[in-house]
Parts: C-alpha cells; structure tokens; sequence
C-alpha cells in the first residue's frame, strides 16, 4: 500500500464516490478516498433520493438531465445497478408562480427534457386521483423517480476500484496539508498521505476544512425530516412522486407499501440535531396527504429520519478549486438537492483536479466567488430546495 497518490478525495458520500469513478474513468487510478465511516453515511443515506429535471436555471436543468440519464441506465455507466424507479413527477405550484412554471417547463424542454406544463383542471382530469386545490398550474415529468443511495454510492465507489483506485474506510482526515500555497496531501488520524491534489466532499463537514486554509463559504445547516408511511396497497399500488410549492412537502413511493414524505427546513446544529422525526411533522403530513390525495386517508405513520442540507445562499452548490489554493478542489452546500446531480458534478470535480479546470461543463455559474461578487443563481420558487 502506497501513501503518495495523484489524487485524494475526503469523504465517502456520494460526491466523492462519483468522483473516484469519474477519476478512474479519465485513467487517474492512482487515487484514495478516505472516509471515517461507512460509505454513504452522511447526508447520502439519509435522502429521499428524488431525480427530478424542473429547476430554474440552464446549468442545473443540464446537470439534473445528464445524470438522470446515467443513474436510469447506471449499469452501462459503472456495471452496477442503480435501484432506478421510473415514477414520473408532478410539480405543483400556487398562485404567483405560474409564469415561473411555464418559462421553467420551456427551459426543460430546450435541454431535452420531456415536461408538460397543465392547468389544474386538465391536471384533475389526467389524474382524478389527486386533488388540485389550492393549486395554480403542474409541471409533468414522465421520465422522472427514484434511485437507491447506497447503491448508486457503492456503484461509483465499486466501478472505481474495480479499475484500482484504493477506498478506506474508518480513517478520518484532520487536515490539508499545505505546502507554498499548494495542497500537498492530507492529515489523518493514520498518518499524512501525500496528494497531487485533494478533493474535498465532507458533505456537512467541509466548513472547518475550508477555515482552516482561509477561504470560507456562507454554508449552514438545515433539518429536513422523512416521513415514513404505509400505504393502503389496495386503493394506491403505487403513486407518482410529487413536489408542492405552498409548503416545501415531496413524497415518493418506496418499497413495498411504503411512501416517504420530505417536509420542512429548519436551521439546525449540525453535531446535536435530532435526527429523529416530530409528531406534529407526522401529523401534518398525513393531514396533507389525505387532503391531496384522498386515498391516503387510510395511511399509517410509521416512524422516519431526518437529514442534514449543508445550504448556501442560493441553495446551489460550489464547484471549483478553492481560491488561493492551488490543486485543492471543493464540491460544497449541496442545498437538498445534491443527490440526482452527483453524476456531473463528479465528473467535474475529478476534471477540476486532473485538468484545472472542468473540461465537459462550464461550471463558472457554481463558481466559488459568486458570494462575495454578489452574483447568484436565481431561483424561481424563493430560498428552498426547490432551486
Ligand atoms: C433528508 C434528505 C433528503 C434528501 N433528498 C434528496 C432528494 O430527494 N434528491 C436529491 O437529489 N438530493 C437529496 N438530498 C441531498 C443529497 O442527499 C445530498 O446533496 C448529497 O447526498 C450530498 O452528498 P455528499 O457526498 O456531498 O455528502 P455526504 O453524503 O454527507 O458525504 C460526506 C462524507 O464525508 C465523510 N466525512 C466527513 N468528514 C470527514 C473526515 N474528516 N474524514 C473522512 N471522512 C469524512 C462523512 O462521513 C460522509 O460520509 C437529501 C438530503 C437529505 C439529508
């Protein structure tokens, strides 16, 4: 075992995984990923994993079609499966955002995405099923569902191995090392590894890392909780997932009888949040549900997780080297919607360490400086996950 690799990539989420595969790919398999737990154990197991194409701007539309293309057909890209579900998904909004919505929809459609714009009343005759209330205009994603995090992280992590890159797990890195304004490997609590260059994706734990060598981001946390349902089987088999504006709620089908619900954003602390679900956030749910879809009257709550957004002030991430730093590379404040883009983002994150910069995307939008140069993404549905 050697401890001098071209590339080191701290944290073993999803992030970090893709970007050892993507790595491996470009023929850079003298790399480590160093995670202090398992695979998957940070805020990528906790995910209601939804791959949905309806954003606001060019780049995350881009980003969310392309990998909703490599995780459906995940086998071609890493030989692994996925746990791809097709479901389609419904986008609701109210009253207010249905300019946003068409102008989105067109945006989606230019990138080749298939969504259909509908009114309430021809959404209501398309699926009587749900109740479109309140509603002012849907977005329809057929191609749209789900994944398995843990499979979609081993994937990455197996493919990259399998091509000789080295995963440890169990080793937490306690630094960067730097060397003349250059990161020259990593602090562990086995000892330093000497690096060509280091990618950061330590999810929520990536700020101490960015303090420490002089270049913050506004990154904060917030909790956002899954409700974990069972179903009436026999009048819902299934049901398509759908996201609703007026109160940031998402629900998906899951194995079995199983739906999962994803509500709130509350700022939380990030070492003492209960990770536990509310009563009342249960209740709500299932309030919600009924109203929305009748059938889930009959639903039973039967626990659930909570999770951590690690949030910017756009809730979009950054990708790109960090400044005054050479060949140290950050992927950071993923903002609750990380997982269904971690297939592009990992491919310009090993491009960004191997190259200097991402060769097969423009990432400047998602650019580190964009705080202090005061030039956001802009989001048609305020500050949520909804980006
Ligand atoms: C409840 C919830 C629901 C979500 N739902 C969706 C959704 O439906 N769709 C979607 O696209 N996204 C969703 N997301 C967001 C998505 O899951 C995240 O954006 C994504 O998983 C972030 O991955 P990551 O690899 O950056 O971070 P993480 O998964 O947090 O990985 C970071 C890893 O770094 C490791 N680490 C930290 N510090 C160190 C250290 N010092 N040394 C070594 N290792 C270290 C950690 O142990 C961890 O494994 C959801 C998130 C949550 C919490």
């Amino acid at each position: 075992m050697t401890d001098a690799y071209d590339v080191v990539v701290i944290g073993g989420g999803v992030m970090g995984c893709a970007t050892l595969h993507y790595l491996a790919k470009m023929g850079v398999t003298n790399t480590l990923l160093l995670e202090r737990d398992t695979l998957a154990s940070g805020s990528t197991g906790r995910s209601m994993t939804i791959l949905r194409m309806h954003y606001s701007n060019a780049i995350t539309t881009h980003m969310a079609k392309e990998s909703r293309d490599v995780i459906a057909d995940f086998e071609a890209e890493t030989g692994h499966p996925s746990g791809f579900v097709n479901t389609g998904y419904l986008f609701l909004v109210e009253s207010g955002q249905e300019e946003a919505l068409r102008t989105n929809v067109a945006l989606q459609r230019s990138h080749g995405v298939d969504s259909q714009p509908f009114t309430p009343q021809q959404a209501a005759s398309n699926w009587p099923e749900i109740d479109f209330d309140g509603v002012a205009a849907v977005a329809y994603e057929p191609d749209s569902g789900y994944a398995d995090s843990s499979a979609v992280t081993n994937g990455f992590a197996l493919s990259a191995r399998e091509h000789g890159a080295e995963v440890r797990l169990g080793t937490t890195v306690t630094g960067i090392a730097i060397e003349r304004g250059r990161a020259v490997g990593v602090e562990t609590t086995e000892g330093r590894i000497d690096a060509g260059a280091v990618v950061l994706t330590a999810g929520p734990w990536i700020p101490e890392f960015l303090h420490s060598v002089g270049a913050p981001l506004p990154l904060s946390w917030v909790r956002h909780q899954v409700i974990k349902l069972h179903r009436p089987l026999d009048k819902i088999p299934s049901h398509m997932i759908i996201a609703d504006t007026s109160n940031g709620i998402s629900f998906r089908p899951d194995a079995g009888d199983l739906t999962l619900i994803g509500i709130r954003e509350d700022p939380t602390d990030r070492d003492t949040y209960n990770q536990s679900v509310d009563p009342s956030c249960a209740a709500e749910s299932l309030e919600y549900l009924a109203k929305r879809y009748p059938a889930f009257d009959d639903a039973g709550w039967d626990g659930g997780w909570s999770g951590l957004f690690t949030v910017t002030p756009d809730h979009h991430p950054v990708i790109d080297r960090v400044p005054g730093v050479d060949n140290l590379v950050v992927g950071a404040g993923f903002s609750g919607h990380g997982f269904k883009l971690s297939p592009t983002i990992g491919r310009a994150l090993a491009e960004l360490a191997v190259h200097g910069r991402s060769t097969s995307i423009d990432m400047s939008p998602l650019r580190f400086t964009r705080f202090a140069e005061d030039d956001l993404l802009q989001s048609a549905y305020g500050e949520c996950v909804f980006a």
